[in-house]
């Protein structure tokens, strides 16, 4: 558990990456993950939708999660090439990635599509990973409060809940690139986002897990679990190597 007593989430997202021999990695995860850490942390791993159904095979029986990226905010519907929430579910995933800076930036997806996402999330019983943080040039203008609290203003439902909404905290310059803000950068985003989080939907905010994402490695792991409000980890690249998701996976279990 954090200080605050909420308990771990460490996210792998895939991106678009991952064949049928990458079930590999899951199995390998399962199977050197110890045993006694996901007592105290919860593990999950996005693969491409093309994948969701052999990683759920591959974890059957073990408490890691597997999610979606991304979702259609309808149930069902003409809307060719597109997932919805109840179809994810179907597959047996557990949680979904809402509004990723990649969907934002080549996607066009706008903080009301994000609210309408993370509706169709919770209407199919998946817990939504919402996703927020700043370009470059926004936190060089000083900017990055404002950007990511009107990011959670509009896309955080009302009545999400510590169950069905977990936020992510994801600077767009640190996505990828081996940057990452300071400790002290994060935990002020962190507290501001948790005191948004507190008017949009009172004392539940207290449950509300907040992810930071951005070149979380198992070198730095630590340090920014260490940081206050920072429940866990959003992880792209190195999710894809089973041993460094492993060993950041350790550094949330302390
Ligand atoms: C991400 O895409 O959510 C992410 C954090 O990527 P990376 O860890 O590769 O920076």
């Amino acid at each position: 558990m954090t200080m605050a007593g909420r308990r771990p989430l460490v996210a792998g997202n895939w991106k678009m990456n991952g064949l049928r021999s990458s079930i590999g990695v899951v199995e390998t995860v399962r199977k050197d993950l110890p045993k006694d850490l996901l007592d105290r942390v919860d593990v999950l791993i996005c693969p491409p939708s093309t994948l969701i159904s052999s990683c759920v095979a591959a974890v059957y029986g073990s408490p890691i999660a597997i999610g979606g990226q991304n979702l259609h905010a309808k149930p069902s519907g003409a809307f060719t090439g597109s997932i919805s929430a109840e179809m994810l579910a179907d597959l047996g995933a557990k949680y979904v990635i809402v509004g990723h800076s990649e969907r934002r930036a080549y996607h066009h997806e706008t903080d009301d599509g994000v609210h309408a996402k993370a509706l169709g999330a919770r209407r199919a019983g998946l817990c939504g990973i919402i996703c927020v943080g700043e370009t470059k040039e926004e936190r060089e203008e000083g900017r990055t409060l404002d950007i990511v609290r009107a990011q959670l203003a509009i896309g955080v439902p009302k009545g999400a809940t510590g169950a069905d909404t977990v936020i992510a905290y994801e600077p767009v310059w640190a996505i990828g690139t081996g940057l990452t803000p300071t400790p002290a950068d994060i935990a002020e985003v962190h507290a501001s986002l948790r005191e948004m989080l507190g008017q949009l939907i009172g004392p539940e905010a207290a449950k509300v897990r907040i992810l930071y994402g951005g070149s979380v490695k198992p070198g730095n792991a630590r340090d920014l679990m260490a940081v206050d409000n920072v429940d866990g980890a959003l992880v792209g690249g190195a999710s894809l190597v089973a041993e460094d998701f492993i060993g950041i996976a350790n550094a949330y279990a302390r």
